[in-house]
């Protein structure tokens, strides 16, 4: 088996992937900022680097996963003014910032979890890390990198770039930054436009606060991830991840941080996703195309012709590789829904399929070429469209137009359902959730498995009637070119 290979932002190129310590791998990854319902934008960093954790597990590795929540810190339009996204929440409802923080903290758990995504091994707070976060802007100011104003401090990016490189990650450069940065108001503070807050002061009325050497203030955005991905991960750590949207400023950021206090980098392998548009948007409040998880569980959202599922939505965004553009249509989630409905039905199928003397399929084929798609910095659209090769396979194998011997049938059932159900992290939601539901859909696949024996000696009246008579009960059954499908109306 070839080893797996990873898309390394920093270095622009495919590289395999080989951890500093192994069998350990660190992998930190950017959360959300906690001050609204999570949207349809949280679901694929979510989704990707759940993906990632599930796959290095299953090759073996012991991972750490952190991955944080921002409660504090992150300031309107991601730059160094305006108000906390916190606390103009909490202020705007009547809260206290901590309430705000809890509520969509709960919110944001429930949704991953409808959507399988594993909780990380470690879910760090900025707002349980300000002494860890002083501790790094007070090392950054002893080696000359950053200067005080008023009660802030700002990181000195034009000295940092004469000793090093500001950009490394985005492929930015600052003479280009300076000419594409206008003068705001009430910048004055810094040096230089593109200088980035490492402590801000608090003004009277900002209640999130905490006393530091320089008086009472709060953390910059920026601080958090280096602080938080280090004290648990080590320095230097293997992989940190995030979308695309927060390559530059915030990693960019990250990076001439832990150069400026440590004098070196503290990420090995940068990995990115890349973001979701909306019918070929960008997604924004503003555009009245926002559409959080809640509203596409349900369907109600004036964009959305239907509810769809937390596993089509799954299924959607797996259906792409991860540094892929993703465009978000009905269209395409009703594809993923018919898609997903096929392969859990081979997945159900395989049960019906009986063992013979030799074997026409080749299992192994099946492994290698799943292998080589998630290896290959995890195409999971190509490991998806494998298995459905196998879709057509498995339902030739249980209608006996294929063969298979009873230990590959074991070999193929083990892995099919490995791979869906561990690596991609599907669930089949026509047979889980409560001890009735699963109980109803045995039955159901009991009743179609004796169809399947009636049509096979040519039983059609039989096999009619198991049809229509579940048909009664509200249970659609769909013949397919591949198989059949049931549903539940
Ligand atoms: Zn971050």
């Amino acid at each position: 088996m070839n080893k797996l290979s990873i898309y390394n932002t920093l270095t622009r190129k495919k590289e395999v992937f080989e951890p500093l310590n192994p069998p350990h791998v660190g992998l930190y990854v950017c959360g959300p900022t906690v001050y609204g319902d999570p949207h349809l934008g949280h679901a694929r960093p979510a989704i990707t680097f759940d993906l990632l954790f599930r796959y290095l597990k299953h090759l073996g590795y012991k991972v750490r996963y952190v991955r944080n929540i921002t409660d504090v810190g992150h300031l309107e339009n991601d730059a160094d003014e305006g108000e906390d996204k916190i606390a103009k929440k909490a202020r705007l409802e009547e809260l206290e910032p901590m309430e705000v923080v809890q509520y969509y903290t709960d919110r944001y758990h429930a949704a991953m979890r409808r959507l399988n995504v594993l909780p990380p091994s470690i879910e760090p707070r900025a707002s349980g890390h300000i002494i860890e976060q002083i501790e790094l802007v007070k090392k950054i100011l002893a080696n000359g990198f950053a200067y005080e104003r008023n009660g802030s401090i700002y990181f000195d990016v034009v000295k940092y770039n004469k000793q090093h490189s500001y950009g490394i990650l985005s492929g930015r450069n600052i003479e280009e930054m300076i000419a594409n940065t206008r003068e705001l108001e009430g910048q004055d503070e810094k040096q230089n436009p593109f200088d980035f807050a490492l402590w801000k002061k608090a003004a009277p009325e900002h209640i999130m606060r905490w006393l530091s050497p320089w008086g009472e203030g709060f953390p910059g955005w920026h601080l958090e991830c280096s602080v938080m991905s280090t004290k648990y991960l080590g320095e230097p750590f293997d992989i940190h991840g995030g979308g695309m949207d927060l390559l530059f400023p915030h990693h960019e950021c990250e990076i001439a941080q832990s150069v400026a206090a440590n004098g070196k980098q503290a990420v090995r392998y940068w990995m990115h996703n890349n973001m979701i548009t909306i019918n070929g948007q960008k997604m924004g409040k503003s555009l009245g195309n926002f559409i959080t998880l809640e509203e596409l569980f349900n369907g109600k959202h004036a964009l959305l012709e239907q509810a769809y599922s937390p596993m089509t939505i799954r299924f959607f965004i797996l259906q792409a590789q991860y540094r892929s553009t993703l465009d978000f249509s009905n269209e395409a989630l009703q594809a993923a829904e018919k898609g997903l409905s096929r392969l859990m039905a081979a997945n159900r199928m395989l049960d019906r399929i009986k063992p013979a003397d030799s074997s026409s399929v080749q299992v192994e084929q099946l492994k290698e070429k799943v292998y080589e798609a998630l290896n290959d910095d995890l195409n999971s659209a190509l490991a998806i469209a494998v298995l459905f090769d196998w879709v057509r396979l498995i339902n030739l194998l249980a209608e006996d137009k294929e063969s298979i011997t009873a230990n590959n049938l074991v070999e193929l059932k083990t892995f099919f359902r490995t791979i869906i159900f561990d690596v991609l992290g599907m669930a089949d939601e026509q047979t889980t959730g409560s001890k009735q539901a699963e109980l109803t859909a045995k039955l159901i696949e009991m009743l179609l498995s004796m169809r399947l024996e009636a049509k096979q000696r040519k039983d059609f009246a039989t096999s009619d009637r198991i049809r229509d008579e579940l048909s009664k009960l509200g249970v659609i059954v769909r013949d397919r070119k591949d198989g059949f499908d049931w549903e539940i109306e």
